[in-house]
């Protein structure tokens, strides 16, 4: 993924121009244009239409980052702009053209809105205007620049910037376009965009844009839960901003609350950690202490804690990580999130609680494997280190956490941790037991591998089958059944 434009380290944005005192708005973007969209901008121009730079990608060049995406507006019609290039694609009725190729470019013909009945679509589109009427539905004065090119061979062109917002950019200053109440009323997720925008650049809110967000807060029940977990994810995934400062934001603007309540109720719930703050505070450090590329993991920190609001008596948390596993997939159910990550962040947040001490034996850090998982050690051990941060505690060094990896890498170069390590398999207890498939055979497997965890030494093919008898001798003992197996030799117990 491309590294998102960084805020400069001084109090303001490093903004790129190449502006003069004669002519405030010349911008030439030499070297910072991809071939693929000067052919996109350069094709539309040759075909006698007006065609800028629009949007987030003007916005990040003046910062001097890498656009993630690129988008073109245009005043030629959608299928004006599908006809020029091959393998173009008309999908929506906003007449977003997406023209393949390193980069991909989206084209979108000028155009305006009116009325947002359901505050989220425009209920109609007029096509047709200009570019001053293009970035005027736009949503924040940063979002809403265009650079018109002037000689594209050289990359020279003038930014348009009919809002301020490359000033508001230098002061770091997040405002809408236009009447802020109207403009979120229009579209909820401007108010999620703009906790992002405020977060990924350290901007302040200008008073009017703020105080509408404030107002308007309780709408974004109205969001689709997909639009909100992406919001949430990408709010997740910035480089330059931990989660702590969005989820603030959420908090403070009455956001978090609406949308993620099972975390807003942590506020106040007390913790006795080195480390000050409440069970919230707790959260969002853990999941700043998360690796930004992986923000599945980093709503793992955040969310950990999440039973610690309904469980705490006599200053204990009792099963709070069960608890905390249900209110995690639920919310993340509620948001859409896929299946797979659900399991993952539950999976985390019901084993977050090992408590691994020097005295462990071989077998049991052979049984925490098999608890965990192997492929969730590596998730285990970072949530854990980031809970430590977020906590002040500082593991011994040379035991705790490294011993415990130290330890589980022993193991999982050696011993038998899962079924399909064992010796034999359903099949050959089938054959040499005289036994039909079935529950009985799963459940051998399983006692089978029990008994390895314990005695790894065992994991031979004839000590398994000397083992099968006596399990299941014992087990036909214990049922009071007929003894069918009579080799079996006697005095082992199965397990219950
Ligand atoms: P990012 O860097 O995350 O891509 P972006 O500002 O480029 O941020 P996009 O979703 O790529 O966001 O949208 C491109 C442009 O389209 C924005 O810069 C903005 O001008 C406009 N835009 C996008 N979403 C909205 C919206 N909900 N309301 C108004 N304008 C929007
Ligand atoms: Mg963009």
């Amino acid at each position: 993924m491309a590294q998102l434009p960084v805020p400069g380290r001084r109090g303001d944005l490093e903004l790129s121009t190449t502006a003069t005192s004669r002519d405030p708005d010349r911008l030439a973007l030499v070297g910072r244009l991809p071939r693929g969209v000067v052919r996109v901008l350069r094709t539309l121009e040759g075909a006698g239409h007006e065609a800028s730079l629009v949007g987030g990608s003007v916005r990040d060049l003046l910062c001097g980052g890498e656009p993630l995406d690129w988008d073109v507006a245009t005043s030629a019609a959608p299928e004006q702009t599908a006809a020029l290039f091959r393998g173009a694609i008309w999908e929506n009725r906003f007449g977003t053209v997406t023209v393949g190729g390193q980069p991909r470019v989206e084209v979108t013909t000028y155009r305006s809105e009116s009325g947002y009945r359901d505050r989220r679509r425009p209920d109609e589109v007029r096509w047709g205007m200009s570019l001053a009427d293009d970035l005027s539905r736009r949503d924040f004065t940063i979002n809403a620049l265009a650079w018109l090119p002037v000689d594209l061979r050289r990359r020279r062109g003038r930014l348009i910037d009919p809002f301020g917002g490359r000033h508001d950019l230098r002061d770091r200053l997040l405002r809408a376009v236009g009447d802020p109440e109207r403009r979120f009323s229009e579209d909820s997720l401007r108010l999620l965009r703009a906790v992002r925008f405020a977060t990924r650049f350290g901007m302040r809110l200008e008073p009017a844009t703020e105080a509408a967000i404030r107002r308007l807060a309780p709408t974004a029940t109205t969001l689709s839960a997909e639009r909100v977990r992406d919001e949430l994810l990408q709010m997740l995934r910035l480089p330059s901003a931990p989660p702590s400062r969005a989820m603030h934001l959420m908090e403070d603007l009455g956001l978090l609350s609406v949308l993620l309540p099972e975390l807003a109720v942590l506020r106040g719930i007390p913790q006795s950690k080195p480390v000050h703050g409440d069970a919230l505070e707790h959260s969002l450090r853990a999941a700043d202490a998360l690796p930004w590329r992986d923000p599945v993991l980093r709503l793992a920190g955040l969310l950990h804690d999440l039973g610690k609001a309904s469980t705490l008596a006599g200053g204990h948390f009792i099963g709070h990580e069960q608890v905390g596993a249900a209110l995690a997939a639920q919310l993340m159910t509620r948001l859409r999130f896929a299946g797979s990550e659900i399991e993952r962040v539950m999976h985390l947040v019901q084993h977050h609680m090992f408590a691994y001490d020097s005295d462990w034996t071989d077998a049991a850090v052979r049984r925490f494997i098999r608890r965990v998982g192997v492929g969730a050690l590596d998730d285990l051990y970072a949530l854990r280190r980031a809970d430590n941060v977020a906590s002040g505690v500082v593991e011994p060094s040379g035991a705790g956490l490294t011993e415990l990896e130290l330890r589980v890498a022993e193991q999982l170069r050696g011993a038998p941790l899962e079924q399909r390590q064992l010796a034999l398999d359903g099949s050959d207890l089938v054959a040499e037991l005289s036994l039909p498939p079935g529950p009985t055979i799963g459940w051998l497997l399983g006692a089978l591998l029990e008994a390895v965890l314990e005695e790894p030494q065992r994991n031979t093919r004839t000590g398994l089958l000397e083992l099968a008898h006596e399990l299941l001798a014992a087990r036909s003992a214990e049922t009071g059944g007929a003894r069918t197996h009579r080799n079996a030799p006697a005095g082992r117990e199965a397990p219950d």
